[in-house]
């Protein structure tokens, strides 16, 4: 028992540069090669038979391992891209700071990675540029596979699969620490999180999604770093977070996110949404239906994922404009650009995922309207069914009267002749104030007035 905790204090030592694999055999692992996809498989062989050492690696070893399925392949190899393009027909380089190659075979693209190096100022020659805290900017330089499994985040994200042999190649006890469910990372926690803040999202994503303990020496410096995700580029943490909102464990992500102070740099508000009882149950609500979604295989929608999470934020800077006498809709539309202009400093949120956030925002406020022809035209709009199953978000969640999202629910299934007898009767003055806005004409010369309502 003793000798085992020192073994592994000592390995733990120098489990940054450790150049003596444990060799770990199917009996032990239960990994068998059937469970690694057709094309995968042939990737790694026709490698071999090239006489290159090659491996999958990451991701997909360890879920395999945690009886999950992977998302996809990778290869980790010795040959270079040019050397391994040349394996493969159908194969192409992408990448311009780090070179991998793409390998097509059948219907599955293996992404085929070589070993990569150094990046630490211990290897000189290797240095890798860094920013003034530390963030390494280019990493690009070719290893030895020891080096390549030292410069992976957790020990569990280093195991090499051979699927000739069945033998998985573990330098950082990686196989030990998934069956004890403890995520660890290689080296010294501090060291990696500074060089790569992204690290610390991936450590509550990754615990959440294989239901793993972040081993302390990993957890503790959490808080007191979080602010270094202020440093990396919006547009990495976007893809980041939609890995997070779309793993099946958004949720528990979210709230460890928060739990962990790691919630600020990506979606500065949460805190502040989820002190509101109201916004607290709306975004519990919507990450419940995101999971279970993703449990049954259905795709997941970015723009309502982030509609959802900025809706709360979005109301309390509607509310003051109306609450001053703003026209609702005008207003509602300047609110939405100040939320999305304020997210986007943190958080790159996509042109096209923008838009689908505004249309589904926009609409909200034309489900109260259920008279005359508003709701057909409401119904052609094309993103009717997110804003539909906003709405109904919005009700479960105690902010809108329930028979408005039940009217909606009924009007979408009746006949023509069922949906006019549902329709309300037009609000009293509206006829006026139609006729009213119909005679209004601007003075000669004057500006049109951007506040008019539509
Ligand atoms: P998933 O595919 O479920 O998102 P993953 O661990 O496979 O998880 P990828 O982004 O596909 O994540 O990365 C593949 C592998 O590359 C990881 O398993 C890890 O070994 C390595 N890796 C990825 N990101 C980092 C990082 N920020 N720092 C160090 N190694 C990383
Ligand atoms: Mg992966």
């Amino acid at each position: 028992m003793i000798r085992k905790f020192i073994s592994r204090v000592l390995g733990r030592k120098s489990s940054g540069n450790r150049s003596e694999p444990a060799i770990i055999a199917v009996a032990q692992h239960g990994l068998q090669r059937d469970q690694i996809s057709r094309g995968c498989r042939q990737t790694v062989e026709a490698l071999q038979e090239n006489g290159f050492l090659a491996y999958i690696v990451g991701g997909a070893v360890r879920d395999l391992l945690a009886g999950l399925t992977p998302k996809d392949f990778d290869v980790a190899t010795n040959a270079t891209p040019e050397q391994v393009r040349r394996c493969f027909r159908r194969s192409r380089i992408i990448g311009r700071r780090f070179q991998i190659v793409h390998v097509h075979m059948g219907s599955e693209t293996i992404e085929v990675t070589t070993f990569r190096g150094h990046h630490n100022e211990e290897h000189a020659g290797n240095k890798a540029h860094t920013d003034a805290q530390g963030r390494v900017l280019r990493d690009n330089v070719f290893g030895s596979q020891a080096e390549d499994a030292a410069r992976r985040d957790f020990t569990v994200n280093a195991l090499y699969y051979d699927p000739t042999s069945e033998a998985i190649i573990d330098y950082h006890h990686g196989v030990a620490d998934l069956q004890q469910k403890t995520l660890r990372m290689i080296g010294d926690p501090k060291t990696r999180y500074r060089e790569d803040p992204v690290r610390m999202l991936r450590a509550v994503r990754l615990a959440a999604k294989l239901g793993l303990a972040i081993d302390p020496a990993a957890r503790r410096p959490i808080r007191e770093m979080a602010d270094l995700i202020e440093n990396v580029p919006p547009s990495r943490l976007f893809d980041e977070m939609l890995k997070l909102l779309t793993s099946g464990h958004a949720l528990r992500c979210v709230t460890r996110l928060r739990e962990e102070g790691l919630h600020n740099g990506v979606l500065p508000l949460l805190d502040v949404i989820l002190e509101q009882p109201l916004g607290e149950r709306f975004v519990k609500l919507a990450l419940e239906a995101t999971d279970r979604r993703v449990d049954q295989g259905k795709p997941i929608s970015p723009g309502f994922l982030f509609a959802t999470l900025l809706w709360h934020q979005l109301l309390a800077t509607w509310e003051p404009l109306t609450r001053r006498g703003e026209p609702a809709i005008p207003s509602l539309f300047v609110a939405m650009d100040e939320v999305l202009n304020v997210q986007a400093e943190k958080l790159a949120i996509t042109r096209r995922i923008a838009g689908d956030i505004k249309d589904i925002w926009g609409l909200q406020p034309r489900f109260e309207q259920r008279s005359g022809k508003r709701p057909y035209g409401v119904l052609q709009q094309p993103r009717f069914k997110a804003g539909y199953d906003f709405l109904l978000l919005r009700a479960e969640s105690g902010e809108v009267d329930p028979t408005i999202s039940v009217w909606w629910t009924d009007f979408l299934h009746a006949g023509d002749e069922a949906r006019a007898a549902m329709l309300l009767p037009a609000p009293a003055g509206a006829a006026a104030k139609k006729r009213r806005r119909r005679r209004r004409r601007p003075p000669e010369g004057s500006a049109p007035n951007p506040s008019a309502p539509e």
